[in-house]
């Protein structure tokens, strides 16, 4: 077991994924204590799920495997360096390491392009390509003031 195995593994997904149609090329495992404990391809196009990125499917059969929300010593091998949703979701499961194959700027070259969405973080919100606009604040709030109150929360 070593880290250019489960590399290739990531990279077998992706080649196998693009190969039946489930979507674009992109694989990716998960691994705990030097086994497999969750593997995903790109999905987008075949379940009709823009989520569906490798990374995505990837953590969510993980998180079911381990029967756990988060993934803790763990390490993520990803075919590709991850999107911006990808990296955020690998930060909200908190694996221990990410290893990635090609590049943001690989990933662009075959028209792939997560660079833009890079790019719109930092911008005005009325000034991103997909505008976004705050509305009804005090309501939205509601559920808030009644977390910080819930006696059997389960935090993360
Ligand atoms: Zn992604």
């Amino acid at each position: 077991m070593n880290r250019e195995k489960f590399m290739q593994e990531a990279v077998n997904a992706a080649l196998k994924g693009m190969q039946n149609n489930e979507g674009g090329p992109f694989g990716c495992v998960i691994v705990k204590d030097g086994k497999i404990v969750g593997k995903g391809n790109n999905k987008v196009t075949s379940t009709n799920d823009p989520t569906a990125h490798a990374e995505v499917t990837a953590i969510r059969d993980a998180c079911k495997n381990l029967n756990s929300f988060q993934l803790e010593g763990c390490e993520i091998y990803t075919s590709c360096e991850p999107c911006p949703m990808c990296l955020g979701a690998i930060y909200w499961a908190r694996p221990d390491k990410v290893y990635y194959g090609s590049s943001q700027t690989d990933a662009a070259n075959i028209g792939f392009d997560d660079a833009f969405i890079y790019k719109e973080i930092p911008l005005p919100y009325a000034q991103r390509s997909i505008p976004f606009e705050q509305l009804l604040t005090e309501i939205a709030l509601k559920p808030f003031q009644e977390w910080i109150k819930k006696v059997d929360k389960t935090t993360y």
